[in-house]
This record gives structure tokens, C-alpha cells and sequence, in this order.
């Protein structure tokens, strides 16, 4: 065996992001013991960050030691015990992954169906709960199979209306645009470090209601999962009292996930926005010069993840990998019913700059005219440019 030395990527598909040479160095910082008190330090700086970042005072707020999808399990899992009710939105591949978890925890589970690119329909949703013994509603705040925002807030008030508690995915959203748990009244929130907040994969965000809290620990059973157990998890993160040891937290991770913190907080949440949406309107701008369009509608475009659609004839996958092979650059393909039909092209965190702005519609547009397509790139990169000023 020899050392793995990785090709130097632009990231630029729906995550993981490009990692700021801060979050790297972080990373590769001394280990110690997870009970060292430096450690302990860091924890507890960690823990109130997320609380600010996802507006979440009064939250159980801790990293979980997993990718996003253990933030979902957790929520589902910890909130679900067989025989519950369990209403999701579907409205793309992470909705459907939600429904798939809460009837492995042994819920009834209530699809509420969604065209993939639209949001989630609070109409659809209040219909759908009315009258029933609902015990949580889930959905996907920025849905990245499409592209597509979702409006936490009325779903939240409806979920109450109807007595349920509330599980949204915040794994897409979170740094990107605002994450809003005590405004929106949300029950669990959960994310991942891998999209806006620009860290490498392996660790979930995630923030819990004391209302959530209750529930939890009012189980007629106990969680069937220990690693993500909640109860024991917090024992650990929980910091009153005294630690216990629970699991080996991922210590260096944690150092990335910190830095991270750091650099948006250095930003200012509000600018790093502000950025993602400025880099959005440029690259849609160059993206339409060159008469292409997007799957979703201009009001509900999440700006940190564009979903382009791939124009008749031209062979997508062919386009991907030229500008792989040319540009080091990464972007997505399409999942389930959107395989071969969409680009999926990310602005996320550390890679929403106009530098990669200008580079992806470089590359995109040489790439398609290599296929014959009229080629666009001035157009392109003029258009961007009078939005980037
Ligand atoms: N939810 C959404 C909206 C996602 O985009 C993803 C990953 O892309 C996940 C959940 C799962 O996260 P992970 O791949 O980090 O487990």
C-alpha cells in the first residue's frame, strides 16, 4: 500500500463542498482524549454555535457522530415507536428516504404525495392531517434531489394545530439560507457539515425541542437504535453533572466542524445568505444567457443547489465527465425520476464564489458546445458578470 494522495476537485455537485483551507488544518490538529478538559472546552463551544446558527435557544443542540442521515434516524427513531402515526411530505429522494425510516420504526405511514421540483404544499398537508392522530410531521426544508425550498414556518403551525411534533431536514439549508427553529416553532431540526457549512462529511447538526425532549423521554419502549439514542446520547453531550462516557466522540472531525463554525461566524450569518444567493442570481443569469432553464420555479429556488435541465439531444453524463476530466469540476446528475434529465449543480458554503461561478459556466458551456450545442460562453459569463458587478 501506499499513501492516498486525492486529485485536487472543485466541488460543485450537491455535497460535499469545497473545504476551506481552515476546516482542513483544523482538522489535522493533535488528537487528545475525548474527556480532556481542552476537549470538554471545545464541546461546549460547539454546542452554543449551533444554537446560533439554527436559532435554536433553549434547544438540545450537539453534533451527532454520523453523516445527515443519522440526524433523520435520530429524529425518527427517538420521536416514532411502533403503531404512531407518522405523516411525510414527499416531494423529492430525501422525503422518500424519511418515509422508508419511519416504517422500519414501525409506524403507519401517511404519504403526502408532491410533484418532485415543487415545495412542500401546506393546503396539501393540513388536508391531509385533518382529523387524524398524528404523532410527527417530516419533511425537507431544501429538497436537494430538486432543488426546491420548502416554507418551515405554516407547516410547523399546522403540525401543532393537529398535535404533532415536527421533523425537518435542515441538511441542505443550514448556512445557506436562514434555519430558523424557534421561529418556525420546530420540534427537531437536523443537518449535515458537508453542504453549506463547508466541513467534510461524517458529522449531523442537530437540535431537539424541550417539547421533543418530553416526548423522548416519555417512550413506552426504549429507542431502538443506542448508538443514536437520544437519552443516552445526551448524557454524554449533556455536560450537567458530569459526562458519561457514551461513545468515542470524533475528535478531529470535531475540530473541522468547529473551525467551520468560526469562519460563518466570521462572515456573519446573514452575509453568507446574502452570498449564496448573490452567486445564485449570477450563475441562473449566465445559465439562461446560454438558454438553458431550471426545474424549479423562481420563487421557490434554493440558491445553493441548482437543478439545470439538460436540453434535448445532449448526452449528460458525457458532460459531466468532460468537465471532470478538463476542469477538475464536480457537478451532479439527476436521482430517481430525474436521472438523465438534470444537472444538479451546487453553490454551497466555500464553493459560492464568484470565482466558481465564472468556472462552472466556463466549463459547462465548452462542454455542451463539444456536443454541438451553439456555443455560449461569452453570452454566458457577460450575463453573470453584470450580476456580480
Ligand atoms: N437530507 C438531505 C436533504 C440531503 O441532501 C442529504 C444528503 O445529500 C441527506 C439528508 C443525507 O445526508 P448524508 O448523505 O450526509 O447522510
Amino acid at each position: 500500500m501506499k499513501s492516498f494522495d486525492p486529485p485536487r476537485r472543485i466541488l460543485m455537485g450537491p455535497g460535499p463542498s469545497d473545504v476551506s483551507p481552515r476546516v482542513l488544518a483544523a482538522l489535522s490538529r493533535p488528537t487528545v482524549g475525548h474527556l480532556d478538559p481542552a476537549f470538554q472546552g471545545l464541546m461546549e463551544e460547539i454546542k452554543d454555535a449551533l444554537s446560533r446558527l439554527m436559532n435554536a435557544p433553549g434547544y438540545a443542540c450537539l453534533p451527532l457522530p454520523a453523516p445527515g442521515t443519522a440526524g433523520m434516524e435520530a429524529a425518527i427513531m427517538n420521536l416514532l415507536e411502533p403503531g404512531d402515526v407518522a405523516a411525510v411530505a414527499v416531494n423529492g429522494q430525501f422525503g422518500e428516504r424519511m418515509v422508508d425510516m419511519a416504517g422500519r420504526a414501525g409506524a403507519e405511514v401517511l404519504r403526502i404525495e408532491h410533484d418532485w421540483g415543487t415545495p412542500v404544499d401546506a393546503q396539501k398537508v393540513a388536508d391531509a392531517l385533518k382529523g387524524r392522530k398524528v404523532k410527527t410531521l417530516g419533511f425537507v426544508h431544501a429538497e436537494t434531489s430538486t432543488g426546491a425550498l420548502s416554507d418551515p414556518g405554516p407547516l410547523c403551525a399546522i403540525a401543532r394545530e393537529a398535535g404533532a411534533l415536527t421533523i425537518v431536514d435542515c441538511v441542505t439549508s443550514l448556512g445557506g439560507v436562514p434555519v430558523d427553529a424557534a421561529g418556525w416553532d420546530a420540534d427537531v431540526i437536523y443537518s449535515g457539515t458537508q453542504k453549506c457549512l463547508s466541513a467534510p462529511p461524517g458529522l449531523s447538526p442537530f437540535a431537539m425541542s424541550p417539547r421533543a425532549r418530553e416526548a423522548v423521554s416519555g417512550r413506552k419502549e426504549k429507542a431502538r437504535n443506542w448508538l443514536l439514542d437520544m437519552g443516552l446520547i445526551m448524557s454524554y453531550w449533556g455536560g450537567e453533572g458530569g459526562r458519561t462516557y457514551h461513545h468515542t466522540a470524533p475528535i478531529n472531525a470535531l475540530y473541522g466542524l468547529h473551525e467551520a463554525l468560526v469562519v460563518i461566524e466570521e462572515e456573519g450569518l446573514a452575509a453568507a445568505h446574502a452570498r449564496h444567493r448573490a452567486m445564485h442570481e449570477a450563475l441562473v443569469a449566465g445559465l439562461e444567457a446560454a438558454g438553458l432553464s431550471l426545474l424549479v420555479a423562481p420563487g421557490n429556488r434554493l440558491p445553493q443547489l441548482n437543478a439545470v435541465k439538460v436540453p434535448d439531444g445532449i448526452d449528460e453524463a458525457q458532460v459531466r465527465s468532460r468537465m471532470l476530466a478538463k476542469y477538475s469540476l464536480e457537478i451532479g446528475a439527476g436521482l430517481g425520476p430525474l436521472k438523465g434529465q438534470i444537472w444538479r449543480i451546487g453553490l454551497m458554503g466555500a464553493s459560492a464564489t464568484p470565482w466558481h461561478v465564472r468556472l462552472c459556466l466556463t466549463a459547462l458551456t465548452e462542454a455542451l458546445a463539444a456536443q454541438n450545442y451553439p456555443d455560449a460562453g461569452k453570452a454566458a459569463l457577460a450575463a453573470a458578470e453584470a450580476k456580480l458587478g
